[in-house]
Formats: structure tokens, C-alpha cells, sequence
């Protein structure tokens, strides 16, 4: 008999892996050949979460009372595991969700940096200190964990995302439960799998798999404290609004359209692999990724700007994710390739203009892969659907603009805030992007800012719901609450006079 283990799709309770007993199994296929069945994933039932949760709180005493430096000692030893399986983890990355193997490897880094920054965990929860905040009395704060926390990552990076959430959870004190994304859903459980056999206890970390019931029967459990989501932004409202209705504390990413705005002074030859790997890079369905051009500039400098990103675009090799020769990887489902395609039409129907169409795209080799080529439209307007809805595909609006002041106004128009880049050699022109610009992460030639761990990533507006982005300093504050202690002794009073 074949064990459970993360790879075959089980859910982790109470330290052992367990097929799920829900009323649903979902099929996860490659993406660049869905014949090729990667797992079939039953869901939790309703019984298993609830014994997941019960076993979280279990966990929970012993593990925040753990020192500190011994809890960072399990992140060391999780962070050389993740090393030594760092190539099958990248690899699972491209099974489940089509990534090109040298995107998963760099989402899989990115994690690890993650992993590295949570080991420095002992001086992050550090609290402060005041002396004599009167005659003899100190105040100071402490950080305690939450207790137990659930994580909702989306399916687009099913490694690094988990582990924005999860390290530093655990590193604070908190036992965790990892509800993967159900279309790509093993490389988070293998994460738990690798955090487990670093020498966690039992029931500190835990995976439980299905899509949105299972969500909210996690979220409105009793013993989960606290809920770390990244999705849509239609989800991570209602995530938002279930938790806050729960009394749970909750920080919800959402989605983003975002703005590469090109100003007539960019270095051209240089800009637009940048633009290409943003608007292009993982099939465009990542976050950060650039799905609006903002060419600036009389209409001579517009059309360069926007034929030269035409004409690179045109030379993007669709292929499967382990073909090194490939530059643009499928989209993660066949559902997922349908609804990219239905926005392109709807574009057309509303009369914008394609530049280049992506509809028909295949790879001879790989018929059943899900293939959507770049996808370019001109002559689009703000009442667009295409404009005004996240397409999560390798589907891109150019917009004109004159000058960078309406270029601004333009990309501050939609009601998403994740990030927006601007392209120049003018440091004047930076500077005023950088303080006019409505959005959360900003790149100066740069088309994908993502920041690295020890900084915060969150967007603004309607890109997140909560007050906390993920990660770095946000990271620990969100797992943690704060304590202040007013504190004298008596007898132990500081005297008035004569002492130094
Ligand atoms: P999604 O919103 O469909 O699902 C995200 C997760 O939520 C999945 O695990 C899903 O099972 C779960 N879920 C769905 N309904 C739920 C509910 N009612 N309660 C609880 N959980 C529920 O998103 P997706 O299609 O997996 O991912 C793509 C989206 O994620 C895009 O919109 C993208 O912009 C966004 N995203 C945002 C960020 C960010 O940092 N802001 C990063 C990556 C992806």
C-alpha cells in the first residue's frame, strides 16, 4: 500500500497524513498537457477540519511557551531541508501549476528568503522598555503569539505564497493550518511536510485541502485566532467580512491591475524585457504583474514604445515549463484558459483594437496544454471590461498618455493599488511618481517591485482588505498581539536625592 504523504494530496492532522473524506475530489493536471493527472485531491471533510483545528489548539500551549531561539532553531533546520529539496520543490511547482521551471526556482527562492528572515525571529519580537515612566515605575512591552492561524494562499505561487504566511506564523509562537489553493494545492502541503520533519511538534503546523466551504468552515471555527488570505479581491472581501464578523483578525490581498507607464526619456532597449517579463512572465498571473502599458509622449514616441513591446511579444515561445527553451508557460487549468479567452472577446465586442491575438495559440507538441499567447490591445478605454476587471492572463490594454501627469491620473484611476512602475531617466519625474501614485509597491524601471522579505508586501485600495501586508515587519505584527506593563516595587523606589 502506497502511504499518504503531501505528494499524493493527503491533509495533515494531528501529525498524520490522511486522505481527505469530503464530499468533493478535484484532478489536478499539468497545464501545459492535461493528460497528465498530477493528483486527485479529496477535500477535508467537515469532521477533519474540525480535528485539524482541535489539534492546532492542542499544539498551541507548549509551543508558545517554546523559547524564542529554540523555535528559530526548527527554522534553520526547515531552511536547510527546503535547500536540499529546493530543485523537487520547483519542479512540483511546474507539475501542478505550468510555471516555467526557471520562475518556480525563483518563487521557491523567494520563499526561502522568507525562511531566512524568520530565523532572525528572537529580535524581532523584542518589545521596549521605559524606565521611570514615573518615580520608580517602568513600563514595557512583550509580543505574544495569537494562537491558531489559518493560511489561504492563491494558486498562483503555490510555494512562495505559503510561505510568506507560514514561517513567520510559527517562527512568533503560532500553530498554523495551511488550506493550499485547490488548483495547485501539493507544493504548499510538501512545504508543511519538509516544516514538519524539522522537528516541529505535533499539530504546530497542519494541512487541510478544499476550496471555498472549507475556507469558511476554517475561518469561522472557534479556535482559529487569525486568518492570512491572498486571492481575488472579490474572495478576499468576503474572507474579510467572514473573519471580521468572527471576531478574528484578518489581512486579505487582493488583486491588482498594474501600470507600466513608459516616459519618452526610458531607455528603450533596456525597458522592455523588463515590460515583456512583467506583462508576460508566469502567463501573467501573477500579482505584480504588468497587464496595463501606459505609453507616454507625442504619438511618434507612443508607437515606438508600443511596436517595439509588440515585437518582442511576438517573439515569446510558448512551451512546457521544464523546456528550457520556452519563455512563456500555460495558464494553470483549462477553466482558467477559458475565462482569459472570453475577456479577450469581450474586448473585442467592446471595441478595442487587438494588436496581437493570443487566442489560437498552440504548441504542436502539447495539444492538450493550456495555452494562451500575448495578448495586446490597443485603443481601449476605462469602461472596458478589459480595463476595469483583473484578466490574470497574459493579456495586455496599452493606454496613451502625453505627459506623465495624465499618465499618473490614468494609472490612479483603477481601483486596484498593488504596485505600478515608471520607466525613465528623469529623477525629477521619479519623484513625482513616487509621491503621487496611489498603489503600495512601486518600480522605477523595474516591472515586477516585488519587495524582498524584510520588507512588507501589500497594495493599497482595493488590492487588500486589513490593515497588515504580509511579511517582513507587518508579518510579525500580525501574528503577534501587545502587551504593556506598567511595573513598580515597592521599596525598590528610586530616591529623590543624593544618589547617582
Ligand atoms: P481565489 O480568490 O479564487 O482563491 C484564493 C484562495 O481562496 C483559494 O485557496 C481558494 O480555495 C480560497 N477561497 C475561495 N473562496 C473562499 C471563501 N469564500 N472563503 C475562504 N477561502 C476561499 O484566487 P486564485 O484564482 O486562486 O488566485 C488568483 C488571484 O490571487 C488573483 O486575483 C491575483 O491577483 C491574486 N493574488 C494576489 C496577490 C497579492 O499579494 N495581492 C498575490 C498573488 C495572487
Amino acid at each position: 500500500m502506497i502511504a499518504n504523504t503531501a505528494s499524493s494530496g493527503a491533509n495533515l492532522i494531528g501529525g498524520v497524513w490522511v486522505d481527505g473524506d469530503g464530499a468533493t475530489t478535484r484532478r489536478l493536471c499539468n497545464p501545459a498537457d492535461t493528460t497528465k493527472v498530477v493528483a486527485s485531491v479529496r477535500e477535508a471533510s467537515p469532521a477533519q477540519v474540525g480535528a485539524a483545528c482541535a489539534a492546532a489548539h492542542a499544539a498551541f500551549p507548549a509551543w508558545r511557551a517554546t523559547p524564542s531561539p529554540d523555535r528559530a532553531r526548527v527554522l534553520f533546520r526547515f531552511r536547510e531541508l527546503l535547500e536540499a529539496n529546493f530543485d523537487g520543490v520547483a519542479e512540483l511547482v511546474v507539475r501542478e501549476n505550468g510555471k516555467l521551471l526557471s520562475e518556480a526556482r525563483g518563487s521557491v527562492r523567494r520563499g526561502l528568503d522568507i525562511v531566512e528572515y524568520a530565523c532572525g525571529i528572537p529580535s524581532m519580537l523584542m518589545g521596549k522598555t521605559l524606565s521611570d515612566i514615573s518615580r520608580g515605575v517602568d513600563s514595557y512591552s512583550v509580543l505574544e503569539p495569537l494562537g491558531v492561524v489559518v493560511g489561504i494562499p492563491p494558486f498562483n505561487f503555490p510555494a512562495m505564497i505559503p510561505l510568506w504566511m507560514m514561517p513567520i506564523a510559527v517562527a512568533c509562537g503560532n500553530t498554523f493550518i495551511l488550506k493550499p489553493a485547490e488548483k495547485a494545492s501539493l507544493a504548499g502541503a510538501r512545504l508543511v511536510e519538509l516544516f514538519a520533519q524539522a522537528g516541529l511538534p505535533t499539530g504546530v503546523v497542519s494541512v487541510i485541502h478544499g476550496g471555498k466551504e472549507v475556507g469558511e468552515r476554517l475561518i469561522a471555527n472557534e479556535h482559529v485566532k487569525a486568518v492570512s488570505f491572498v486571492g481575488s479581491s472579490a474572495v478576499a472581501e468576503s474572507v474579510y467580512r467572514l473573519a471580521a464578523s468572527h471576531g478574528k483578525r484578518v489581512q486579505a490581498l487582493g488583486g491588482a491591475k498594474n501600470h507600466l507607464i513608459v516616459l519618452p526619456d526610458a531607455d528603450l532597449p533596456r525597458s522592455i524585457p523588463a515590460l515583456i517579463g512583467s506583462c508576460f512572465g508566469c502567463a501573467g498571473q501573477r500579482c505584480l504583474a504588468g497587464s496595463v502599458l501606459v505609453a507616454v509622449g507625442d504619438r511618434a514616441r507612443q508607437d515606438a514604445v508600443i511596436n517595439a513591446f509588440v515585437q518582442a511579444a511576438r517573439e515569446l515561445k510558448l512551451g512546457h515549463g521544464m523546456d528550457d527553451t520556452a519563455t512563456l508557460c500555460p495558464v494553470v487549468n483549462p477553466e482558467q484558459k477559458s475565462r482569459i479567452l472570453q475577456s479577450v472577446t469581450r474586448g473585442v465586442e467592446e471595441g478595442a483594437k487587438l494588436l496581437l491575438d493570443g487566442r489560437g495559440a498552440i504548441v504542436p507538441a502539447l495539444p492538450n496544454g493550456c495555452f494562451v499567447g500575448p495578448t495586446i490591445f490597443d485603443n481601449v478605454n476605462a469602461d472596458m471590461f478589459i480595463m476595469r476587471e483583473e484578466i490574470f492572463g497574459p493579456v495586455v490594454c496599452v493606454l496613451r498618455a502625453n505627459d506623465l501627469d495624465e499618465a499618473i491620473t490614468l494609472a490612479n484611476r483603477t481601483r486596484y493599488g498593488n504596485s505600478v512602475s515608471l520607466f525613465t531617466q528623469s529623477g525629477p519625474a521619479a519623484r513625482t511618481f513616487r509621491e503621487r501614485i496611489q498603489a503600495g509597491m512601486l518600480g522605477i524601471n523595474l516591472g515586477v517591485p516585488a519587495p524582498m522579505a524584510s520588507f512588507s508586501f501589500s497594495g493599497w485600495k482595493a488590492s487588500i482588505f486589513g490593515d497588515h501586508g504580509t511579511h517582513g515587519p507587518d508579518g510579525v505584527s500580525f501574528y503577534t498581539k501587545k502587551k504593556v506593563i506598567t511595573e513598580r516595587w515597592f521599596g525598590a523606589e528610586t530616591p529623590k536625592e543624593g544618589w547617582v
